[in-house]
């Protein structure tokens, strides 16, 4: 039997899940959605974002608007990427370059976020909502309740508020070992440097007009540097193995010298070595913790609700994939909701998504971390062996890239129909 009403879904936060499931909902008039977010306003931290071929495909299919929202935030084909070893005999030598056609587009998150929203009604967001608690009602329905007491009555509620959000925690239950994200074994930290200044530091050869990205792997860590703004800044990131490092788990720490140098220490002495401390204490950076949902959720969806993007599979960013497997989400979502029309179908609806989106995403989520050993020299196969490296590292992608987008939604349909 179909609904007479639209049937009313909450997404819980603003994010790049968040508003690339809004979009794609709104298509579908059956569909009233509303999105909430808990900051002041809509934002994203952070500089540059790589969506991969996969997640391009994933916004194809959601098809317009965001299928352009890439080309309208100014998104660029990432330039050629060179991988490298930055220590013992073979130091500085190039392992391989990543083929041109493997690569995905980079954009400036803030102007993803924006284009995202700009074809959302804005009486459809609403800032300074903090989802706090879930009451289930009869007849499935759901009663949110923000934290400044406004609450609404749901027929669904999609929870992509992130690796720190509320709906994981209906789902999974607040004492369950899945619930909260593990602080990796990982720290990384970025600076931002006028490109005469990354030669002078770094050495001018790393530098052409090509715009190539270097990854260099070090006894215990990774850095990498890439070209931005046409050439005018050069990002560095370094990624330290805080385990044997600095052996401690708090979330970000402050890089002085001391510690550059403490984590540097089994490097060989290279020039680009000594450019990698300069860097770190030239420009005062912190250190920040990866975290990542290590411990599999044993499911993404609880009846009428469910978790999409970081809330559901936080992970670190060795394979760049985090976003893009939100998209992917959002695809699988509009897929099943588009076919839900009446609200006691969600659950089904629900239930096909986390079937078909946990094996794949929580696949990434370890392969990303096993990636980040590999990059930084501590693969238990691989240590500092160049060779091996280079075998191992090139068919970890293949997975992630490599992937039906129509295939994925036919499996959800079959999945939902046997539920339903
Ligand atoms: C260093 C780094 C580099 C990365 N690089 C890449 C890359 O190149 N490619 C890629 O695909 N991915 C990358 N990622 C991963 C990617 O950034 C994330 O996976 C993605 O941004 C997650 O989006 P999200 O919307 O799920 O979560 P978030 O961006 O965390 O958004 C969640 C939103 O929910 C809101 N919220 C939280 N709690 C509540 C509540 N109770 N009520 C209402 N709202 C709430 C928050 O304020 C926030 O706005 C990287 C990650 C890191 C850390």
């Amino acid at each position: 039997m179909s609904s007479t009403h639209p049937i009313k879904i909450a997404i819980i936060g603003g994010g790049l899940a968040g508003a690339t499931l809004m979009n794609a909902l709104l298509k579908h008039p059956h569909l009233d959605v509303d999105i909430y977010e808990s900051a002041p306003e809509f934002s994203e931290r952070g500089a540059a974002v790589g969506i991969a071929t996969n997640a391009q495909a994933a916004l194809d299919e959601i098809g317009e608007p965001v299928s352009s929202a890439l080309d309208r935030a100014g998104a660029v084909v990432m330039a050629t990427s060179r991988l490298c070893i930055a220590t013992g005999s073979n130091a500085l030598d190039v392992l391989f370059d990543l083929a041109g056609e493997q690569r995905g587009k980079v954009v400036h998150r803030a102007a993803l976020l924006s284009e995202l929203l700009r074809p959302i009604d804005k009486t459809r967001t609403h800032t300074n909502k903090k989802l706090s608690r879930i009451e289930e009602l009869s007849g499935g329905r759901l009663r949110l309740v923000f934290q400044d007491g406004v609450t609404s009555e749901v027929d669904a509620v999609i929870g992509a508020d992130g690796v720190r959000g509320f709906v994981r925690e209906h789902i999974l239950g607040a004492d369950h070992p899945a619930l909260r994200a593990q602080v990796s074994r990982f720290k990384d930290s970025r600076a931002l440097l006028p490109m005469e200044e990354a030669k002078a530091i770094l050495g001018a050869e790393y530098f052409d007009e090509s715009h190539r990205q270097y990854g260099w792997i070090g006894d215990g860590g990774f850095f990498m540097h890439d070209v931005l703004d046409n050439g005018k800044t050069v990002q560095c990131v370094l990624c330290i193995d805080t385990a044997e490092a600095w052996g401690s788990d708090a979330e970000s720490k402050d890089l002085y010298r001391s510690l550059l140098e403490q984590a540097l220490a089994n490097w060989t002495n290279t020039p680009l070595r000594r450019g990698i401390v300069e860097v770190g204490t030239f420009y005062t950076l912190k250190a920040y913790a990866q975290s990542h949902h290590f411990v599999d959720a044993p499911t993404y969806a609880k009846g009428h609700a469910c978790i999409m993007g970081d809330a559901a599979h936080c992970m670190t960013p060795w394979q760049g994939s985090g976003a893009g497997m939100a998209i992917e989400d959002a695809m699988i979502l509009e897929t099943l909701l588009r076919e839900v029309t009446d609200p006691a179908e969600i659950p089904a609806a629900f239930r096909a998504y986390d079937e078909v989106r946990r094996p794949r995403t929580q696949r990434v989520v370890h392969s990303s971390y096993g990636t980040g050993l590999i990059l930084s020299g501590r693969g238990s196969d691989t240590r500092l062996d160049k060779d091996k490296i280079s075998q191992a590292l090139p068919p970890r992608w293949g997975f992630i890239y490599e992937f039906d987008m129509k295939e994925h939604k036919r499996d959800a349909l079959t999945a939902f129909e046997g539920l339903s």
